[in-house]
């Protein structure tokens, strides 16, 4: 991903009563999902040509997705919008199966991008389905993750939004009833919910792993470390990711005075930096490293150039790319199903 060109010593540096710092959240940034599914489409670019369609947003991430647009890719929220004959990409968030024949039915050429632990969720929701129980799904209405997993078992699913949706729940039976989740919620918040569902319904059967995947639990786990000793924690990314707002609630659950979510690193404001000596940074599984990069180099403007990183757990997880693109624009096969890219997180070469 491009840099943005950088306003510099556009934030003044301000006394403080202690020493400037940032802590600097790892894990952050791009997870496997997001990685494979960027990957998915610039390689579709390079396979088929421009345009490539996507259905909706690849990622939630309005930098990334801007990067594509101008590459070639042609965002679209529906697959009727897209020409007969067209190459289409499913976003990591997934689809229905409702959707898949839409596209199907109008000649597009599909290529999954769904990410494999979203893709996980869909097919526990199938089986729960099939073997007669109902599924509470915690989630958030109108996500396209909570649409795409609904959209597998229309008929046995219900959505619950949090610990409120609780109380007025009415199901079938309640012998016969499973929860499942959204990839990107508060592990907290989530268990809470549980907690209420179970009050409710005691035979309430738990999915078989954890539906909020590794990236999601590892970010919230950084920056509940680093919340502990920060005065204020900016996450970056975008509004719409799910993973990246509950990285602004844990922190400030956790013990940041104030917490902010910026896109850009130009959206920092000089007067949330009064009085702050320890600055956290994080961002939220969609966002590349690049504008991180852009958040230090003008905190450094602002006097936190000491920057200290806190680890809580090592990432190298990666996913092959959906089988249409696993091979190199030369046609060579690729081993690791990763069409001649390798792939390497910024944060973890520093
Ligand atoms: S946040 Fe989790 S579920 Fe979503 S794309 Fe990343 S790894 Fe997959």
């Amino acid at each position: 991903m491009p840099r943005i060109p950088a306003v510099r010593d556009r934030l003044k540096d301000t006394p403080v009563a202690a020493p400037k710092r940032v802590l600097l959240a790892a894990p952050r940034g791009y997870c496997a999902g997001v990685d494979r599914a960027v990957i998915a489409v610039e390689k579709a670019l390079e396979h088929f040509g421009s345009p490539v369609y996507v259905r909706k947003q690849i990622v939630h991430n309005i930098h990334v997705v801007s990067t594509l647009e101008r590459q070639g890719a042609i965002f679209v929220d529906d697959v009727a919008e897209v020409p007969t004959g067209s190459h289409i990409v499913f976003s990591a968030h997934g689809v229905s199966p409702a959707v898949v024949s839409a596209a199907a039915e109008r000649g597009l050429e599909a290529i999954d991008a769904t990410c494999p632990l979203v893709t996980k969720v869909h097919r526990e929701a199938v089986r729960f389905s099939r073997d007669n129980f109902d599924i509470l799904l915690i989630g958030h209405a109108g996500h396209e993750e909570v649409e795409g997993t609904m959209g597998h078992a229309p008929d046995r699913t219900t959505l619950v939004n949090g610990p409120a949706d609780v109380a007025a729940l009415e199901v079938r039976d309640p012998d016969n009833l499973v929860w499942l989740s959204q990839t990107t919620l508060s592990v907290d918040e989530t268990m809470e919910t549980v907690r209420l569902l179970r009050e409710r319904f005691p035979n309430l059967h738990n999915p078989p792993s954890d539906d909020i995947c590794y990236a999601t639990q590892n970010r919230q786990v950084a920056i509940k470390k680093v919340a502990e000793e920060a005065d204020l924690v900016i996450v970056v990314g975008s509004a719409n990711s799910s993973n990246t707002v509950r990285l602004v609630d844990v922190a400030l659950e956790h013990g940041a005075k104030a917490a902010y979510r910026v896109d850009y690193a130009s959206e920092i404001q000089q007067e949330w930096l009064e009085g702050m000596a320890t600055i956290g940074v994080t961002s939220g599984a969609s966002v590349p490293e690049v504008l991180v990069q852009e958040v230090l180099d003008d905190l450094a403007d602002a006097g936190y150039a000491d920057v200290q990183r806190v680890v809580t757990a090592e990432e190298d997880l990666m996913f092959s790319l959906p089988k249409e693109l696993r091979k190199d624009v030369n046609g060579e096969a690729d081993s690791r199903g990763l069409g001649g890219r390798t792939r390497q997180l910024d944060w973890q070469a520093k």
